[in-house]
């Protein structure tokens, strides 16, 4: 715990209403991300409103050695934002201001805790687009979308955070401001900084505003909902849309299973579908709804009639449009209301995807029927999200330990095929241990040298990642 005189003074950095001390009952969830641990402790929580006020608060906590957790919209998968041992909360809910929006230069200026889906908005009243989409885009902020270098429904098209980030302000921990690169589209004056902190989960810097890349709207997109009967036939399915002229914006799938606890959860999103199979793809693509009639009819009557594709499904509306990306946003969140949930967020390449999920279902075969694995994912990406979803009534402790043992069996499976341990939420408090499957010995060495050099007192977000 932070020691009260301490606590005094950093109240005295900021003005009165921008605190909650720990025994405010609102303070609590301030304390975790979705990841829910059972204990949590915090000493305070501050709003700041200005990068000046968080560089005041940072040097305080560097002079005095205090561990500062910055805290987003608190939607991270990984622990990330998590406190446990009394630490301060940096919240940035209450910067929350759009700065800047350059439709010609197509660049929007914000504020770390502007939110996902407000900066879609500001895009999008500007006829623009900013392309970063998640499930939990109306609480997830910017900041935290840098942090956790967020991927998202639409990576496919147009990458993730690293991509779409011109420009940060970061604030060090002994309190140093660095503006890096502001707007430029090009500037090749040595070693980007900005990527350190991409992805950084919070351990080196403090993100306190942005310079995002925005890009042109699609004219139109057509959906269709795909029944298909295995991964390797959603590989051809891929294969093929690759080939055709139109950019493919969204290529997402989940199981049969991951549909049902949608539906359990929420009896009124139903799958629109004759004939169920045990995978389903959504896929977006970047044209018009005559030439989709056009061109793609044919694909999809061969893609049918060679077994490909089993079934399919083409929304005509906004509304049907919605209905059916709602079955892959709820998803998470159903899970979530459905019983112990612990996820492994994986990618392997491509073209490893079908020898991957085959391998993963024998692993975990012998889980059932207590624990269920339900998969989804950007599949087009190679990502798939393994969700081991435990019956509520089973030990909490019986469900962690058997989802571990499985998920060491997992791990080297993942080396095996050159995948990655964490798509996307990251390695937080979670996956610390099996950094190693997806770095070497000389990538963390060089990780902790960074973090020694930008925080070497360790008082941001310690304990996490590294
Ligand atoms: C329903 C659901 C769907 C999701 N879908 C996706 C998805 O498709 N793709 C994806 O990538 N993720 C997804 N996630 C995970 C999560 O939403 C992302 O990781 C998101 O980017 C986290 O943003 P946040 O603001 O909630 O960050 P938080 O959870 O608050 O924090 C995440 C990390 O960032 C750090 N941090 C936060 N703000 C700052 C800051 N200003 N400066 C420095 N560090 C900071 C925290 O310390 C922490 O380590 C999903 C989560 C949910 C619940």
């Amino acid at each position: 715990m932070i020691a009260p005189q301490h606590i005094a003074h950093l109240k005295t950095l900021l003005p009165a209403n921008r605190h909650l001390d720990p025994d405010n009952p609102q303070s609590a969830a301030y304390a975790a991300d979705w990841t829910k641990p059972t204990s949590t402790c915090i000493s305070l929580v501050l709003f700041p409103e200005t990068t000046a006020q968080v560089v005041q608060i940072m040097s305080y906590c560097h002079q005095h050695k205090l561990a500062v957790v910055p805290s987003g919209g608190r939607t991270g998968l990984s622990g990330g934002a998590n406190c446990l041992h009394g630490e301060l909360v940096l919240s940035f809910d209450k910067m929350n201001q759009i700065k800047h929006l350059d439709p010609i230069g197509m660049t929007l200026h914000v504020e770390a805790g502007v939110t996902t889906a407000q900066a879609q908005d500001v895009a999008r009243e500007a006829g623009l687009m900013f392309a970063v989409d998640l499930a939990a885009k109306g609480s997830s902020q910017i900041g935290g979308n840098i942090a956790t270098n967020a991927g998202g429904l639409r990576f496919i098209r147009h990458g993730g955070m690293r991509e779409a980030v011109l420009g940060l302000t970061v604030v060090l921990a002994n309190g140093e401001i660095l503006d890096l690169n502001s707007n430029l589209y090009k500037n090749n004056t040595g070693i980007d900084l900005k990527h350190l902190f991409i992805g950084s989960e919070g351990i080196l810097g403090v993100v306190t505003e942005a310079t995002l890349k925005l890009v042109q709207q699609p004219r139109e997109t057509s959906l269709l909902l795909l029944a298909i009967p295995d991964m390797n036939a959603i590989l051809q399915l891929l294969s093929e849309f690759r080939k055709q002229p139109a950019p493919i914006q969204a290529f997402e799938f989940f199981t049969h299973s991951a549909y049902e606890v949608v539906h359990q959860i929420h009896p009124n999103i139903a799958l629109p579908l004759d004939q169920p199979t045990s995978h389903y793809v959504l896929l977006e693509v970047e044209v018009e709804s005559e030439s989709f009639e056009k061109s793609y009819f044919p694909l999809l009557e061969r893609l049918l009639s060679e077994g490909i594709c089993a079934d399919a499904f083409i929304p005509t509306n906004t509304r049907e449009q919605g209905e059916v990306w709602a079955i892959r946003e709820r998803i998470t969140e159903s899970l979530a209301a459905s019983g112990h949930v612990h996820k492994n967020d994986i990618s392997v390449p491509v073209h490893a995807l079908a020898t991957f999920e085959l391998e993963v279902l024998q692993i975990t075969q012998h889980l059932q029927p207590e624990i269920r694995m339900i998969l989804f994912g950007h599949v087009g990406d190679g990502n798939i999200h393994l969700n081991y979803l435990g019956n509520s009534n089973m030990d909490r402790q019986k469900f962690t330990s058997q989802c571990k043992e499985t998920e060491a069996q997992i791990y080297p499976l993942l080396q095996k095929l050159g995948g990655s341990i964490s798509a996307e939420h990251g390695i937080g408090l979670l996956k610390q241990d099996d950094l190693h499957y997806s770095r070497s010995a000389a990538e963390i060495n060089w990780m902790k040298h960074i973090k020694q050099s930008l925080d070497p007192q360790g008082i941001l977000n310690p304990g996490k990642l590294l």
